[in-house]
């Protein structure tokens, strides 16, 4: 079930530069940083009031970030929700109609699990979900 706004991802060429405004506009000092090689990207990200603002910049011209910015430049990439389901949402929105990108769950930053659902589907917005890696898990079995 899909239960909060968990962040909102940037897409932003220089992430040197985007932290430097970010800096400016909310004051931040202490960024956490991770590449994330399943979207091959590196990542800046902080946290206002439990969302977090995640900066994505990529890492190789074959990366989703590269592909974005090239077609619609700099700018909001994606909103994420969290759930605390990941595969089982996935299953319903797929049966419901709703075009997945990812028809099952890949590994992303923060140890969560995510998966994309197609713009198409969402009226332009490009969603992700997530969930803490650490519940899937404990779900699997060994
Ligand atoms: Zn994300």
């Amino acid at each position: 079930m899909i239960q909060a706004i968990d962040h909102v991802g940037i897409a932003v060429r220089n992430l040197d530069e985007s932290m430097e405004l970010y800096r400016t506009i909310f004051g931040i000092q202490d960024f956490h940083r991770e590449q994330v090689q399943s979207q091959r990207v590196d990542i800046a990200s902080f946290v206002l009031n439990g969302v977090r603002i995640e900066l994505t910049a990529p890492t190789s011209d074959d990366s989703p970030i590269a592909t974005f910015i090239a077609k619609r430049g700099e700018g909001i990439h994606h909103v994420a929700f969290r759930t605390n389901d990941v595969q089982a949402d996935l299953e319903r929105l797929n049966s419901s109609g709703v075009a997945l990108i990812n028809s099952s769950p890949v590994p992303g930053a923060h140890n969560m699990d995510i998966a994309f659902l197609h713009p198409k589907s969402t009226g332009g917005v490009l969603m992700e979900l997530c969930m803490d890696a650490s519940h899937s898990a404990k779900n699997s079995t060994p």
